[in-house]
């Protein structure tokens, strides 16, 4: 694969839903796997798509939610519980501000789920572009918590903005210039406006704005019908367009 390959492993919210879990994004590059977030079921969806738990070295977390992160705690001590095999190297989190304190306490509630053989390390990320791993990494605040952030990854493969979950801010815009894929929350439809969520048409608008080629809405509420969805994005944003459902695959 000399692209990028998105795998929309969770396009949906905490609230239940069938085919529409919680969130969870898997982005393939070359030999490269990116995770953005693990809300609670990803790692069993991880699965389906082909990615060994055993194999995750490095996770990005968008914001402290509980449908983003959940299945932190599942990883840690399914990489303590697996007989016949013992961690050794390093996992890294990368993520907003206060997500080593996050996990610290929940470590302190599983104590199953506390690394006996292996590093855990976290890289809290200011605004601004970073190297993570030999990618580079920019990050914005996205105006949905006071931590949470939007992180594109500029690579030889093209450029991929995960927005999490966000307001409809101008970071947004900024942070997506140009994206050959910009997976993008979609909570609701116009005209139900929240200040920390983004519309199908704040979305949309967003995007054309930004320049984006291909839309990718997920985090979508049960809800938010994803015909309406489409038809009210598709007023504003003249690129490609896709509405997540579990399972879904775009490349670039
Ligand atoms: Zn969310
Ligand atoms: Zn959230």
């Amino acid at each position: 694969m000399n692209g990028l390959e998105l795998t929309v492993v969770g396009a949906g919210t905490i609230l239940p839903n069938p085919g529409l879990a919680p969130a969870c994004h898997l982005l393939r590059v070359g030999d490269a796997t990116y995770i953005f977030d693990l809300g609670p079921g990803s790692l069993q969806r991880l699965a389906a798509s082909g990615v060994d738990y055993k194999s995750i070295d490095l996770l990005f977390i968008s914001h402290l939610h509980p449908d983003h992160v959940l299945d932190i705690v599942t990883l840690l001590q399914a990489n303590n519980a697996t007989p016949g095999w013992e961690r050794t190297r390093p996992l890294r989190l990368v993520g907003c501000y206060g997500l080593e304190s996050f996990v610290e306490r929940l470590l302190t509630v599983f104590r199953d789920a506390v690394p006996e053989s292996y590093l855990l390390e976290f890289v809290e990320l200011a605004v601004g572009r970073h190297q993570i791993e030999g990618v580079l990494v920019e990050v914005a605040l996205t105006g949905h918590t006071s931590n949470s952030l939007a992180f594109r990854l500029e690579t030889a493969a093209g450029i991929f903005v995960y927005g999490g979950d966000a307001a409809d801010i101008p970071a947004m815009v900024d942070i997506a210039r140009g994206a050959d894929l910009f997976l993008c929350e979609c909570s609701f439809l116009a005209p139900f406006e929240t200040d920390d969520h983004l519309t199908a048409l704040s979305a949309a608008r967003i995007a054309q704005s930004a320049g984006v080629r291909h839309l990718i809405l997920t985090h979508t509420y049960p809800d938010t019908d994803h015909a309406l969805a489409a038809a009210q994005a598709a007023t504003e944003f003249k690129g490609r367009l896709t509405l997540a459902i579990d399972g879904t695959v775009v490349t670039c």
